[in-house]
């Protein structure tokens, strides 16, 4: 690291609070700076260059150099470079973006409406489901049900449906109406000769208790992932959403699908509900949607969600929420050319694809002294390290992981996240089978060096 006292590397420990970071540790550590990107690799400021295997936070689908997104916000930024939708207004790139997803929706679905962040999105969808049991003449009718290992966003909503400690401890969280169920997550959770199905039906069988033990009638709606990301990729046991989609249907319970990592492409179907069968009411995606070019998110809804809604605002003269950059044009714009690439370069195909090259080549790792479980599909994966193979107890000290990855791994080119135990892999959708050849062997000589 560059200590000088005017270089980025002092100006930025002495300016910035780092998101998901130890301020204290921040100090000594030091960040790395990344300066540029190409397809699927980032340099930093020394001109080391590294594999970005995490499109940046779970996003960057086109890569990090996609002149077609540029000229898209070009051009829009020069026509209209800022417009809203409150009050009856509208432009162009929100119309079309609107129009767009619904009719990519892989359930039916009635209004798009645009928010700008993954959190502010379900902070959204929650305030919808409140609103929508009180129009419904059910005001009892508020608690979420979201699952442990779960992860929503950070806003004071979204944050207490995230079921991981570190984002609710010491920030008095999570706030009311606020459950959480048991995760699936089949290797570390399952009783000893459970199978998946099983596994599966005791998951099911412990929400229909939780909802009994609340009261079916104060139960609004259920939050989850297709497959889990930030929990450490947590991809559903057989039988998984068709068993909690019996319970919530059971009891009319609406279901949220949080696309926000799954959505445009990445478990090798557009949408993780087609993946897993899930039958949403509502969608909620961002990240791939804009591959993160500028902040976009989205909420579909039904009309299960939107007659009630629109009932009381009518009621009560006014829909009284929004966000002054929600549906942005410039954003609505390179969303749009997103989406035309991704469907074009048939980038879904190369998830599919590229993605199955990618699970096998990890699970060549499986019999690795340090890995416990080797999971994924598409372009989705974690490798979960352990220091007892029989045992499954976690490997290392805490922060050892952080050491592999932010070390080891980043030495050999590779950027990847560890959450929990688990090293987390989710590359751009344009990564070819070479480039998967490239983390594997990265991969391998770190794992063995960290032996
Ligand atoms: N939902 C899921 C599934 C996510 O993975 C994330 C972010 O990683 C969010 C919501 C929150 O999105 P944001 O960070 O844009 O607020």
């Amino acid at each position: 690291m560059d200590t000088q006292p005017n270089s980025p590397e002092a100006r930025d420990i002495r300016y910035n609070l780092h998101a998901y970071t130890n301020a204290r540790r921040h100090q000594e550590a030091g960040p790395l700076i990344i300066e540029k990107g190409e397809g699927i690799y980032v340099e930093d400021n020394s001109g080391k260059r590294y594999i970005e295997a995490m499109a940046g936070l779970w996003s960057v689908a086109v890569g990090f150099s996609e002149q077609r997104l540029v000229d898209a916000a070009t051009k829009q930024m020069s026509k209209l470079p800022y417009y809203h939708s409150f009050t009856h207004k509208s432009h162009s790139p929100l119309i079309d973006l609107a129009e767009k997803l619904v009719q990519m929706a892989p359930v039916p679905m009635s209004k798009a409406f645009f928010t700008n962040s993954g959190s502010e999105a379900n902070d959204t969808a929650m305030k919808m489901i409140w609103y929508r049991s009180n129009a419904l003449g059910q005001p009892q009718r508020k608690k979420i049900i979201s699952r442990q290992r779960g992860y929503h966003g950070v806003t004071i909503a979204s944050a207490s449906l995230t079921g991981l400690p570190n984002n609710q401890i010491s920030f008095d969280l999570p706030i009311a109406n606020v459950l959480h169920t048991a995760s699936p997550h089949y290797w570390r959770e399952a009783r000893p000769g459970e199978t998946e199905e099983q596994f599966s039906t005791r998951l099911a069988e412990e929400l229909e208790k939780l909802i009994l033990a609340e009261g079916p009638e104060t139960v609004a709606a259920f939050i989850g992932e297709p497959v889990m990301g930030a929990g450490g990729v947590v991809v559903p046991p057989a039988g998984y959403w068709e068993k909690i989609q019996a319970v919530l249907k059971k009891y009319d319970i609406l279901l949220i699908a949080d696309e926000v990592i799954c959505g445009f492409g990445r478990t090798g179907e557009m949408f993780g509900s087609q993946t897993y069968g899930l039958q949403p009411d509502i969608m909620v995606m961002s990240k791939q949607l804009s591959s993160s070019y500028l902040p976009i998110s989205a909420l579909l809804i039904n009309d299960k969600v939107f007659e009630p809604l629109a009932d009381e605002s009518n009621r009560i003269g006014t829909f009284g929420h929004g966000f002054t950059a929600g549906g942005h044009p410039v954003a609505a714009a390179v969303a749009l050319e997103n989406l035309r690439l991704i469907e074009e370069r048939d980038l879904v195909g190369n998830a599919r694809e590229v993605g199955a090259y990618m699970q096998q080549r990890l699970r060549e790792l499986s019999s690795h002294e340090l890995v416990g479980e080797v999971r994924g599909i598409g372009l989705i994966a974690a490798i979960e390290l352990v220091a007892d193979k029989a045992t499954k107890a976690p490997w290392g000290q805490p922060g050892a992981l952080g050491a592999l990855t932010n070390g080891l791994l980043q030495q050999n080119g590779v950027i990847s996240r560890n959450m929990g135990d688990a090293l987390a892999f989710c590359p751009p959708l344009i990564i070819t089978r070479a480039q998967v050849d490239e983390i594997i062997s990265a991969l391998k000589t770190s794992l063995d060096e960290a032996l």
